[in-house]
């Protein structure tokens, strides 16, 4: 028979079938923190009682010899396990590393391959011998160095867990109670191992542990069943609660105190002794504000504490804390200080209403258009009124919408793209209702809450517009009028001077232009010498080819008078069908020499009228100055006279004045 029966065996047995019924029912825990090491914890002590009952139930020494060499594999990871339990309960999960549990599981795993090692060496316990001196045979063994390696660590590792525990007694997220309870359930068996280690048990290598594992289980489970222990882990807690400005509290289902950070700590003044007390101990503001919102579980809102210069303006948000199981565990108030910005909010509020009554006062028509869309910000009611559209409806309206010629705008953002602002632009813009008026456009960019915008002031022009428009017409029409004078003026001057049929000089200019030579010419040192010329019988043309035909000749006379004298001659129309020229310089024998080549040239000269060709002939009379005369008119007398002369001995021929009419038959000449 391989078993044997043995009533020591019942207390270990039990002791392992209530710790895997905890460990089984933790595992409706799961996604509790720390509720997986626990698992694992109540696992490893299950199976060290389950070895341990076996051991004791096993007749074979060589199997009782190697169980009770097998109770070291889960003993070994007992003390680790504890240790990352409590790193997890006490919320510091991020602690454990892949790295660091591997060395923190280094001994325990040694220690397994020396137990699977055995009988090779003697590091762990060796020499078996059975003791039968007890009430129950014992085997004992030598202990090799490794035993105490894995004692001590496992004390070290225990003492760690323990200090951890201790000084979390301190974090008011975990329940005093709770961490207590954790405590006195490893110090425990932790406390009851020395005994045994020692061999100073009642019965020596029966392992008292494994009831003890039973108590500290039911503890742990009854306290998981209560949700005490783990379900109170910290939620977002820690260093960065701690660290951040706004205030948080946490209230419990109850409405007690159950949490705040360092920010609430400081501006309530109060202490981790008020954890679990309502929040009437907090100064009446907070308390009056905590009370406010009794029983809501999501809230946001800004409130205002405080009066005077101590007020403050909080983004209040309240929130429910939630298990993993959606059940609702407290309830979670941030409070975030918005008073700055709130002030300044009100600065910039002030400043911008400032900025609008100034807009708005302005006596001319001003908008703020946005650059990045180019819709109207604001419009004071001069700009509203001016386009016929109320205030409220211009925001937001796209301002090239009041731009006659839409392409405008981009000139003037152009402009003002390059230059920040453009002046005194004179454009067309529009009307509501589609009429147009011209503006003189200046506009600037400016910064308003971060955003790039354009003043711009508008002056209707349009007035000014037309006043400009009817003084050019104005203008306009008075030069043509002044050019009509003009024209009208020099036609007069040149009617006051010339003949109009022939455009030779007028009696009247050629009178002034001899007067004027004379007065020019020193005496006796140059001549002026006067032709008198009248065309012969030109009565008889008129007679017989009519009037037309004896001004076609009188022009033809004009033409020939005007190729025929030089610059400084002055050929003007006399009268009727008489003709004089002045010829300053000229002296008597030039004169007459001259006036003969006219002669010949009106006499070659053939006026075509009607068909037919007209000719005629000249006479003409000389008289120079000094030698006939020292005047205007006796010169032109003397001339006259010498014409008179011409015509009277027999007409086409040059007279010359002279003092003896005895002289008259000698200076006749013919052809
Ligand atoms: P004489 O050789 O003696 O100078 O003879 P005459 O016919 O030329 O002289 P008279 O003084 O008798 O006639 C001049 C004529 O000239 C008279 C007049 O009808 C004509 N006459 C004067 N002025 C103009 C004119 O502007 N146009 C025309 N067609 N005839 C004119
Ligand atoms: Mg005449
Ligand atoms: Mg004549």
């Amino acid at each position: 028979m391989m078993i044997t029966y043995t009533s020591y065996i019942w207390l270990p047995l039990i002791s392992a079938l209530l710790v895997s019924a905890i460990a089984l029912y933790a595992g409706t825990f799961r996604n509790t923190p720390a509720s997986q090491p626990f698992r694992v914890l109540m696992w490893l002590c299950a199976l060290f009682s389950y070895l341990f009952v076996l051991s004791l139930l096993m007749t074979s020494l060589t199997l009782r010899i190697f169980l009770a060499q097998m109770l070291y594999i889960p003993a070994a990871f007992i003390t680790p396990t504890i240790l990352i339990m409590v790193i997890h309960y006490t919320g510091h999960t991020a602690w454990i590393t892949r790295w660091r549990l591997m060395a923190l599981l280094l001994i325990p795993m040694i220690t397994v391959v020396l137990v699977l090692s055995y009988p090779l060496h003697t590091l762990l316990r060796y020499s078996p011998q059975i003791d039968l001196s007890g009430p129950l045979p014992i085997i004992t063994f030598k202990r090799g160095s490794w035993y105490w390696v894995h004692q001590i660590y496992g004390i070290i590792i225990a003492i760690n867990a323990l200090a951890m525990l201790i000084a979390s007694l301190r974090n008011p997220v975990l329940r005093k109670r709770n961490t207590l309870i954790l405590i006195f359930g490893i110090a425990t068996p932790f406390l009851a191992d020395i005994p045994t280690a020692l061999r100073i048990t009642p019965i020596p290598n029966y392992a008292w542990t494994s009831p003890i594992f039973v108590c500290i289980g039911i503890l742990y489970g009854w306290a998981l069943l209560r949700g005490q222990i783990f379900a109170v882990t910290p939620i977002a807690r820690g260093e960065v609660m701690d660290h951040i400005n706004d205030l948080v509290i946490v209230l419990d289902n109850n409405g007690r105190i159950a949490d705040f950070n360092r920010a609430m700590q400081e501006i309530c003044e109060i202490s981790r002794r008020n954890i679990g007390t309502l929040p009437d101990v907090l100064p009446s503001v907070w308390a009056d504000l905590l009370r406010r919102y009794n029983g809501v579980s999501t809230h946001k809102e800004e409130v205002i504490i405080g009066t005077g210069e101590n007020q403050h303006v909080y983004d209040l948000v309240i929130s429910t804390i939630r298990n993993q199981r959606s059940q609702p565990l407290g309830r979670l108030f941030i409070l975030h200080d918005v008073t700055v910005r709130r002030r300044n909010e009100e600065l910039l509020r002030k400043n911008e209403e400032r900025f609008r009554q100034m807009v708005e006062t302005m006596p001319i028509p001003l908008t703020l258009t946005r650059i990045s869309d180019g819709t109207y910000l604001y419009v004071n009611h001069l700009a509203s009124d001016h386009v016929g559209l109320p205030q409220s409806a211009m925001i937001g309206k796209q301002a090239i919408s009041f731009y006659a010629d839409p392409r405008v705008r981009q000139i003037v953002l152009d402009a003002i793209h390059q230059n920040g602002s453009i002046h005194n632009f004179e454009t067309q813009l529009k009307r509501i209702d589609g009429s147009t008026f011209w503006a003189l456009f200046s506009a600037s960019v400016a910064t308003m809450n971060d955003e790039q915008v354009i003043l711009s002031g508008v002056i209707d022009i349009s007035e000014r517009k037309k006043i400009e428009e009817a003084l050019r017409y104005a203008n306009d029409r008075l030069e043509v009028q002044l050019a009509e004078n003009k024209e009208l003026q020099s036609q007069l001057r040149e009617q006051a001077t010339h003949d109009v049929l022939t455009s030779l000089f007028n009696r009247r200019y050629m009178q002034e232009i001899l007067d004027h030579c004379l007065t020019l010419v020193p005496r006796e040192m140059n001549f002026i010498s006067v032709l008198m010329i009248d065309i012969d019988h030109f009565k008889k043309i008129n007679d017989a080819y009519g009037h037309k035909a004896g001004d076609l000749m009188l022009q033809a006379m004009g033409t020939l008078l005007r190729s025929q004298t030089r610059q400084m001659d002055t050929a003007c129309r006399y009268g009727g069908e008489e003709f004089v020229i002045i010829m300053p310089t000229a002296t008597l024998d030039v004169a007459v020499r001259r006036a003969n080549d006219l002669r010949h040239a009106f006499a070659n000269l053939c006026v075509e009228y009607d068909g037919r060709d007209l000719r005629a002939t000249i006479s003409i009379g000389v008289a120079t100055f000094p030698t006939h005369g020292g005047n205007s008119d006796t010169l032109l007398h003397e001339a006259d006279q010498a014409l008179y002369m011409a015509k009277a001995t027999g007409r086409n021929r040059v007279y010359a004045a002279d003092e003896s009419l005895a002289a008259v038959d000698k200076l006749l000449s013919t052809d």
